[in-house]
């Protein structure tokens, strides 16, 4: 096989099973928190992207796997390896590494679940009803610090419903991990394996 995508290699194996198991995860999110933020008016701040600026995330092995396969296929393995790099000698891990003032998130498609759902979806209160906690950088309706609002809808998509959906697929580990060492893992696996699948050839 001779190909540009250095994905393609990967067809066949158990972790592109997984990665096209999260992927449709995501796509039923998408869909359902389209529908849920347009019934309930939430959306975010224009322009904003204050919660990366303090913010940096923790991801399963799943998730930063979907993030190298994603930096794999654009050709992005080599600029994310620099930044890291900066980001980890420069030693501030109070924010994302993918954020910039320019795009704010730079890795927007491949972004982590909770990237996702933040100010976008419902979480369970202690009745295990859903309840809608509002981001406090946003100032707009619904989103106001201290202006959660119960959700008492059934069908409402809660952050717990699609953690549970994406620990579900990985049998191997679902304890969350720091970013940047989890993603240079994914990386170096994912490479691993299309390397042996390039020799093979
Ligand atoms: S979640 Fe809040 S801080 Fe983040 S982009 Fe939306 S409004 Fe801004
Ligand atoms: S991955 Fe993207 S959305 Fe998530 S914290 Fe980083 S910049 Fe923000």
């Amino acid at each position: 096989m001779k190909t540009e995508d250095e994905g393609e290699y990967l067809k066949g194996t158990l972790e592109k099973d997984n990665l096209d198991q999260i992927e449709n995860i995501y796509n039923e999110l998408n869909t359902k928190q389209d529908k849920f933020c347009n019934t309930f008016n939430i959306h975010c701040k224009k322009n904003c992207g204050e919660c990366c600026k303090h913010f940096y995330p923790d991801v399963t092995r799943l998730e930063a796997l979907y993030v190298a396969y994603g930096l794999i296929k654009d050709n992005k393995v080599d600029l994310a390896l620099s930044l890291f790099d900066e980001f980890e000698k420069e030693g501030k891990f109070d924010h994302c590494p993918f954020y910039n003032d320019e795009v704010h998130c730079s890795i927007y498609t491949i972004r982590p679940l909770i990237c996702r759902l933040f100010n976008a979806a419902a979480s369970t209160d202690k009745l295990n009803k859903p309840v809608f906690r509002s981001c406090k950088y946003n100032d707009s309706k619904y989103c106001r610090n201290n202006d959660d609002f119960k959700v008492h809808q059934e069908d409402v998509i809660t952050m717990e419903e699609f953690g549970e959906m994406v620990q579900s697929i990985d049998t191997s580990s679902n304890l969350p991990e720091d970013f940047i060492p989890a993603v240079r893992k994914a990386i170096a696996k994912l490479q691993f394996i299309i390397d042996l699948k390039k020799q093979s050839e």
